[in-house]
């Protein structure tokens, strides 16, 4: 089995060791920050400061720093396009790695119509669209309107429209705790609804999609109804960080939370939507512990009120 490749090992956060930033200088040829604080970067605009966000250029780097940190025992964290992530506000003990400039991609159109589409881990969903838009590739509408990167998507198994990531996906590469690099098939992968379970030391570099040809005219059609949908049901005026809970069996949660009356819920400048159940909206200067309080309670109440238990899709990371 695939995964058996990869050690689950932990790295016990209270006892990290601090990072000696003049010798991880050295092993990156890309961007490197310290002490950066991450509301500028999350989409919800909240977060505290990472101890390093780092930027690798490629996927060499990117295990040449993956390696160096478990090495070392510090803890990391990959990201994408930081579309559901809510990070505490006291930051990240750690290193945060931003896949952001590995975004190369490249198609191969087969003669039967087969459209084979490579992407790296920092690629947006958002260009990919916009190549299925202009080359007739179809496969791809659902993503639409989903603002995350290719390793987020693959990682959260992001979907829309009764589609998933998954669903399109033929391998990716995942970068192991020593660094090295190892293709897996998606049939080797253990993907559920809103996750791709792995081990947490691992960084999924780059994806592999098998899409169609077709018409042009019926994808770009999709693709604008699709985005006007979203543009109506969610409140994207806000910075807000997409679905804050699963769908539970039977109801979407944006439902459930109305019902039990907490759109427009507020705590300091975090609130529930009006427009849509599901979503946090942060009015300003929302802070992490604002949001967290909010969750709490809807948690709370929909328990109480539906015996559902809430199970949050946002991640949550940092002290
Ligand atoms: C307005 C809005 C609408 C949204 N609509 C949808 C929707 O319809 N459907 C849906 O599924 N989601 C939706 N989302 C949520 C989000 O956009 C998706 O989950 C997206 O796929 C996350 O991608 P990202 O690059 O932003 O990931 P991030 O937020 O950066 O990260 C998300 C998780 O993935 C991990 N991760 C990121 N990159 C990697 C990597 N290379 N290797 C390993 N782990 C990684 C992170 O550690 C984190 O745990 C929406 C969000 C917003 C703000």
């Amino acid at each position: 089995m695939f995964l058996s490749h990869f050690a689950r090992t932990s790295i016990n956060k209270h006892m990290a060791p601090l990072l000696n930033t003049e010798e991880f200088k050295n092993i990156v040829s890309g961007r490197v920050v310290f002490d950066e604080p991450l509301d500028c970067h999350t989409s919800i605009g909240v977060g505290g400061k990472a101890d390093a966000l780092v930027f690798p250029k490629d996927v060499k780097e990117l295990g040449r720093i993956t390696a160096y940190l478990n090495s070392h025992h510090i803890p990391y964290c990959a990201v994408g396009n930081w579309t559901n992530i809510i990070v505490k506000d006291n930051g990240y003990r750690g290193v945060i790695i931003s896949l952001k400039y590995m975004r190369y991609f490249r198609w191969n159109i087969e003669t039967d119509g087969k459209v084979f589409l490579y992407a790296q881990a920092g690629v947006k969903l958002s260009d990919m669209i916009a190549l299925c838009m202009k080359e007739g590739f179809t496969g791809m509408e659902f993503c639409a309107g989903i603002p995350g990167s290719v390793g987020g998507a693959v990682k959260m198994n992001a979907g829309a429209y009764g589609k998933e990531i998954k669903d399109i996906l033929e391998t990716i590469t995942l970068i192991d705790a020593r660094g090295h690099a190892h293709e897996a098939s998606r049939d080797s992968l253990r993907f559920t609804y809103r996750d791709l379970d792995l081990p947490e030391e691992t960084v999924i570099a780059d994806a592999l999609f098998l899409l169609r040809k077709n018409s042009r005219e019926e994808i770009v059609k999709r693709i604008r109804e699709i985005m006007n949908q979203r543009k109506m049901r969610h409140p994207l005026e806000y910075p807000n960080a997409g679905s804050i809970f699963k769908n539970p069996k039977g109801s979407p949660a944006g439902e459930i939370i109305e019902a039990v009356g907490l759109k427009g819920a507020r705590i300091g400048d975090a609130e529930i939507s009006e427009r849509h159940g599901n979503f946090i909206i942060n009015l300003g200067h929302a802070k992490a512990s604002d949001i967290l309080e909010l969750i709490g309670m809807v948690k709370d109440k929909v328990w109480r009120e539906k015996s559902i238990s809430l199970e949050t899709e946002v991640k949550i990371i940092g002290d």
